[in-house]
């Protein structure tokens, strides 16, 4: 498919001109930090956009007079830079001029793989997603294997016909040896609680998010389809997921299309539990900090429910970090830069985990599985290390 306009909202094509080169977005963005180049800076990225655009004729404000299509090279440095980002909306949090530069990097993203110049390593995902229904090209058959290594579980492995509540797993919870024990905390959480709820098992696939960073989004049709028809057999009124990403997609691209369906962050759903008495957290004497994910906080705008979890456990201290909530850092595992700059990733994640650091908490808490594998590698090379939780193992040790 050739690069066209429909990547791209008038809106979007205006906000091209909307930029006033203020360089609020180039002080908040964390890659942009590390790399230092034009292409990678936000406003940067603007500027070249528009410059392709112009030259190739295309937008509403741009004068055939100076039309030069881009050179290949030309194109695939812009990739570059449009690629080397989290999607964490840092710059859009900042921008005084209100342009909603993540929807912009997903339109970006789309246009830069309908031109095949998008990075090549991501094709090797768009291959597994495509063959195997998981994006780390795992049997999708070993989904719950999970499962299989907990002490106590049901005999039905938790995989029920019909249930209230469908507890989606994702991705990296289902086949990530460092997150697995997330999903394991969450469903004796479901369980003490006295949830009526049921896990896919190799009948989820991923929700389509690796491919929507990728500029891919088309081809996560199949997905969604899918994954929708699966919680209509199970007859759920809601659905809840660990991954802020997986929530993040699940909201913007299944909601619109079975709106009677409720979609909960476990942040949310954990909060529910404890105000409604169905769970009863016990004295954990300790100090944490809470990093808020940017699928959760800033790209689905849920703060306030990971903190009233926190603030239900009696004993527990929190400690907000320097930068927090709106202005959190990074950890560095979003957008897909794990898969196409696995070293930037990390940089970016050490120094938003040492940032977490300055609150002088014993642990950190999050509320996301790749922010806590992101960290918890962190931790490992760091020469400070402090315990990495995610909430729901954090609720579970207080409800034990
Ligand atoms: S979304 Fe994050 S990484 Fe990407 S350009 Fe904006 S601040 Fe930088
Ligand atoms: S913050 Fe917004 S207006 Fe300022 S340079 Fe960045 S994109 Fe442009």
């Amino acid at each position: 498919m050739g690069a066209n306009n429909r990547r791209f909202t008038m809106r979007q094509l205006m906000e091209l001109d909307a930029c006033t080169r203020c360089g609020e977005c180039l002080k908040a963005c964390e890659t942009y930090g590390r790399l230092g180049t034009d292409l990678t800076a936000p406003a940067g990225k603007l500027k070249q956009f528009r410059a392709i655009l112009m030259g190739e004729g295309r937008g509403i404000f741009f004068s055939r007079l100076f039309q030069k299509a881009p050179a290949e090279a030309e194109m695939q440095d812009f990739a570059k830079g449009v690629y080397s980002c989290t999607l964490c909306s840092r710059c859009a949090e900042v921008c005084p001029a209100k342009i909603d530069l993540l929807g912009l990097w997903f339109s970006m993203r789309n246009d830069l793989a309908d031109r095949g110049v998008h990075p090549q390593n991501l094709n090797t995902a768009r291959d597994a997603i495509v063959a195997t229904r998981n994006v780390v090209n795992w049997p999708n058959a070993e989904r719950a294997s999970w499962v299989d290594y907990m002490m106590q579980a049901p005999e039905d492995l938790y995989q029920r016909e019909t249930a209230e509540v469908l507890y989606y797993v994702g991705c990296m919870s289902s086949f990530s040896p460092a997150i697995q024990n997330i999903p394991q905390a969450f469903v004796q959480v479901l369980e003490k609680a006295g949830v009526d709820f049921t896990i896919l098992g190799e009948k989820e696939w991923c929700c389509g998010f690796p491919l929507k960073a990728a500029g891919m989004r088309d081809l996560a049709e199949e997905l969604i389809a899918h994954n929708i028809e699966m919680v209509r057999k199970v007859g759920a009124k809601t659905v809840i997921f660990n991954c802020p990403s997986c929530y993040n997609t699940w909201i913007k691209e299944y909601t619109p299309r079975m709106p009677d369906v409720e979609m909960l962050h476990s942040s949310q759903f954990i909060a529910r539990l404890i105000k409604d008495g169905r769970l009863r957290p016990k004295t954990l004497e300790m100090t944490v900090t809470y990093h808020d994910p940017c699928d959760l906080g800033r790209n689905s705008g849920v703060y306030r429910a990971p903190r009233e979890v926190i603030a239900s456990v009696p004993g527990l201290t929190l400690k907000e970090p320097p930068a927090t909530a709106e202005r959190a850092h990074c950890c560095g595992g979003g957008g897909d830069l794990e898969i196409v700059d696995a070293g930037l990733a990390r940089d970016v994640s050490l120094a938003s985990y040492y940032a977490l650091l300055k609150s002088g908490a014993e642990a950190i808490v999050t509320g996301c599985p790749q922010c806590t594998r992101m960290f918890r590698t962190s931790a490992q090379k760091s020469d400070n290390k402090v315990e990495v939780l995610d909430l729901t193992e954090l609720i579970l040790k207080s409800i034990e």
